[in-house]
Parts: C-alpha cells; sequence; structure tokens
C-alpha cells in the first residue's frame, strides 16, 4: 500500500464534531474517536467511570466543566477496533440545542481533542482499512440519497457490491501476472507456466465484464442525477399546462432544488422512485400569455443537457411543419424523443393518428407518440410511463451492480484500455517483460476503485467533499 503522507500524522490525534444536522432537534450527538476518546470525555462525564465500561455499553450522566453541569447525557462507548473508526470510540447524546453542542465540543477541546476535519470519521475507517474507498463514497452517497433508487444503490456498494466484483476480477488477473512474473524470473530458461489460451479467454471475460461495469453507469448516473427531461413546443402548444398536470399529481413529492451543484433551477418529478429533472421549466408556469416565439437556439440549448426530449404539438391544429423542422434540428442518436400531441379534448380520434402519421411520415428517427389532454388531464400516466421506462431500460440484465461514480467510471476505462494491451501484448507474442508490465498497470487501475492505489490528492478530493461528523 501506498504510504498517505498528509494523512498519517493527524490519525493519532482524537477527534470530535457534532454528528447531527446543525439546529435545533431532540438530541444531538457528538461523535468522539481516537485512542483517548473515553478518557477524554470521562474528564467531564459524572457517571460510571467510562475507560471502565465494556464495548457498545451506553451510560447516563452528567456532562461538566469543571463544576458546571452543562448538560444530562447519555454516552454511548466503543471499544476499538468494533466501531466505526475501528479506533476507540463514544458518542454523546445531547439535548439538542446548537448552544449545548457548541459548549460540549468546546470542553472536549479543552480536554484534549481537536475538531474533526470534513469526512475524516469516514476517512479513519478507511485508512483504518474497515471499509474501501468505495464503500466510503457510498457513505456520501447515502447521506445524500433522496429517492429510494439512490438509497438502494449506495447501500449496495456500502455492503460491498463494487467491491467483491472489483476482486473477483482482480484476483484472475493477479493469478496470471503472477506467473507471468515467475516466467521472468527463469527468462534464461525459456518456459512457459502461464497457459496463453487460457489467458486470452480469461482476457475477453474481464473485457465483458468490465464493459458491463461501465454500461451500468448511464443507469448509475441517472440513479444518482436524475434523467433530464426538456419540454419543448410552440408557444401556446400547452407546456404549462403539461408542467402542473405533471406536478400536481405529485404534488407533495416535488422539490425546487437551487443547485448548489447545478447552476439552475429545476422542477423535480418522481415518478418510480426514480427522478426526472425538467430542464428549466422555472418561466414556464408564470408565462400563461407566453407570445415570443420560443428560437431555435433556445431550445437547442435546453435539449442539449437533456436525455429525454418531450416534443409537445397542439393537437387542434392542421400544420405542422414547422414543428417539424424543429424537431430535425433538435435530434440526436443519444437523445429519447417522445411527441406528444395534446389537447386531444378538443379534437376526434381520427385527427390524433392523423397526426401522427403526419410525423412518422416526415421523421425517420425513431420516437415514441402518445396522445394527452394536459387541461382535462388525460392520458398523463401514458406520458409518465414512456419516462419510467427509459430508465428502466438502462438497466443492466447483468448482476445488479452498478457504477454511479465518475472515480470508478474512468478507473473502469483506463483498466480496460490496459487490458486491451494486454490482450494485444499475448496475442502480439510481446516480449514477457512488456506483458507483465501491462498487467500491473490493468491492476493497479482496478485497485483505484477500492483505494488500494490512489494518492493522496484523490483522498483529499473525496474526503473534503464529506460534511464534519461524518
Ligand atoms: P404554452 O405556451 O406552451 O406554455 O401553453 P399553455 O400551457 O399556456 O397553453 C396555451 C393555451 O392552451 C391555454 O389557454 C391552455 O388552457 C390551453 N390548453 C393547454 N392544454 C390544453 C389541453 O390539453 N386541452 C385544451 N382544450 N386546452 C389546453
Amino acid at each position: 500500500k501506498i504510504l498517505f503522507s498528509y494523512l498519517c500524522p493527524m490519525n493519532q490525534d482524537t477527534i470530535c464534531a457534532l454528528a447531527t444536522a446543525n439546529g435545533i432537534g431532540a438530541i444531538g450527538i457528538i461523535r468522539v474517536s481516537g485512542d483517548d476518546a473515553i478518557s477524554i470525555v470521562q474528564k467531564s462525564f459524572q457517571g460510571k467511570d467510562l475507560t471502565q465500561q465494556k464495548s457498545h455499553t451506553v451510560h447516563y450522566g452528567y456532562f461538566v466543566d469543571g463544576n458546571e453541569v452543562i448538560d444530562e447525557i447519555m454516552a454511548s462507548v466503543f471499544l476499538a477496533p468494533k466501531s466505526f473508526t475501528t479506533e476507540n470510540s463514544v458518542e454523546i447524546s445531547f439535548h439538542g440545542s446548537p448552544h449545548i453542542g457548541k459548549k460540549i465540543l468546546e470542553v472536549l477541546i479543552k480536554n484534549g481533542a481537536r475538531m474533526a476535519k470534513a469526512g475524516e470519521f469516514t476517512m479513519r475507517a478507511f485508512m483504518n482499512g474497515r471499509i474501501d474507498l468505495s464503500q466510503a463514497e457510498s457513505i456520501a452517497d447515502l447521506i445524500a440519497s433522496e429517492n429510494e433508487a439512490s438509497r438502494k444503490v449506495a447501500l449496495n456498494q456500502l455492503k460491498g457490491g463494487i467491491t467483491n466484483e472489483i476482486s473477483i476480477l482482480r484476483n484472475d488477473l493477479l493469478n496470471f501476472t503472477s506467473l507471468i512474473e515467475l516466467e521472468l524470473d527463469f527468462s534464461e530458461e525459456d518456459v512457459e507456466f502461464a497457459d496463453r489460451s487460457a489467458m486470452v479467454k480469461l482476457i475477453q471475460n474481464l473485457k465483458f465484464k468490465i464493459q458491463n461495469l461501465l454500461d451500468s453507469f448511464q443507469y448509475g448516473n441517472a440513479v444518482k442525477n436524475g434523467i433530464a427531461v426538456a419540454i419543448i413546443g410552440k408557444p401556446n402548444a400547452g407546456k404549462s399546462t403539461l408542467l402542473n398536470a405533471l406536478l400536481k399529481e405529485e404534488r407533495a413529492i416535488v422539490s425546487n432544488i437551487a443547485g448548489t451543484t447545478r447552476d439552475t433551477i429545476e422542477e423535480i418529478l418522481y415518478i418510480k422512485s426514480h427522478a426526472f429533472r425538467l430542464i428549466d421549466t422555472a418561466g414556464l408556469r408564470e408565462t400563461t400569455d407566453e407570445i415570443e416565439a420560443i428560437g431555435v437556439k433556445k431550445a437547442k440549448e435546453k435539449v442539449e443537457k437533456a436525455e429525454i426530449l418531450v416534443y409537445l404539438v397542439d393537437a387542434a391544429t392542421e400544420n405542422f411543419s414547422e414543428d417539424i423542422e424543429m424537431i430535425k434540428s433538435l435530434i440526436r442518436d443519444d437523445l429519447k424523443l417522445i411527441i406528444c400531441a395534446t389537447k386531444i379534448d378538443e379534437v376526434i380520434p381520427t385527427h390524433y393518428e392523423k397526426i401522427e402519421q403526419i410525423f412518422r411520415n416526415e421523421i425517420a428517427d425513431a420516437f415514441d407518440f402518445i396522445t394527452i389532454s394536459a387541461l382535462e388531464n388525460q392520458n398523463i400516466q401514458d406520458l409518465k410511463n414512456e419516462l419510467s421506462s427509459y430508465v428502466e431500460q438502462l438497466k443492466s440484465e447483468e448482476g445488479n451492480v452498478v457504477i454511479t461514480n465518475q472515480r470508478h467510471y474512468e478507473a473502469l476505462q483506463k483498466s480496460l484500455d490496459a487490458v486491451h494491451r494486454v490482450e494485444s501484448a499475448i496475442t502480439g507474442q510481446i516480449h514477457t517483460e512488456l506483458l507483465a508490465y501491462e498487467l500491473r498497470n490493468a491492476l493497479e487501475h482496478l485497485g483505484e476503485i477500492s483505494g488500494e492505489f490512489t494518492n493522496d490528492e484523490v483522498l483529499g478530493n473525496i474526503f473534503s467533499k464529506f460534511c464534519i461528523g461524518k
């Protein structure tokens, strides 16, 4: 393992931080971790002697600062190595006032602890080998999860889903690498310990499995970040009415997320536990008498960010040449197109059947065609089904391990490239030395995911995004 220079000195300190949200609550929890965690808390604890207690026990008492009682608390004691960080730890539950929390922290620091940095508890769990890096990252994802799908994927990762998958791949590769390195040791004798045809087979298998993981990223990304949907159509086509209809039913679970990571305000629509981000619709609902034609440029900008385009046409009109032109200018290979004819309450079915035919004749690319009335709430469910079927088909049939993390995706991509080079090294009869080099390369990239091969910068980057106290 690589030595983590800047991390190691910090590891000896005993750290403390508020683990619950900052604000008033029924209780608040302060976490203390490190060699001296228990004795540091004991200095200010009136109750049983915490240093004499068994692991995983909870003790009632008072937290004091000298003669002054600060609060009535419960102290939970966890002895190394059976704690979140694998170090001695105490969790102090106090009456959930931010003021009390602050006072307790001050006293703990006076007693010899220091404030934890962002993510430092989790980083210690990683540094001390209790979890690997992908599991540490999944903890951040779990905390951030806003819906069922992202919760499940993150939990699976925490339970070691990706870790297991990757370690199987690595072990296969490791066996061959050691045989190849053995050959290098005996290079004068011109022997082959590693069966080259078995190796080719293994490489095929590896390529297949890595590719599957890479493919799962599209779904993983959808789960983690939601699916971007653009609603486009001519003025008065019924866009704002549709938006209201979509959001009305879901009012209770709709939220406006003023993005810290996203630069626009988006409306989020949840369908079957997946989040759909309706791009830049903020203005739509207010401008009921919108007259200004939506420019092609503006529409293009919106659609560029989208994975799904819902193109709305007014079924009560006759001429669709502008719509067709607009759609043709927006379409691209990786965009799902749904043409949605609205206001069907105003026309007879044969009319919108005719409309579908017009679009089918003019637009060669695949699209789904649905008919709705946003005003009368007809067939809105059809549109929702279309949206959720898009996510469903992103799910891979192969296993249930899903890559959600850009860093993992990039490491897998690099592993795949290295595996390709291993393949050409074998088939191209390239020198064993080079083959060994490429094999080690592939191993290292796979090891980046679990954190076995990584550097301070990457680690600092990952853990600094955690909240304090985690
Ligand atoms: P936007 O400019 O695309 O946002 O269009 P609006 O949603 O403001 O709708 C324009 C007009 O069409 C309004 O008078 C709506 O009441 C009307 N409208 C929208 N959807 C429907 C529908 O499904 N049926 C009927 N009959 N009228 C609709």
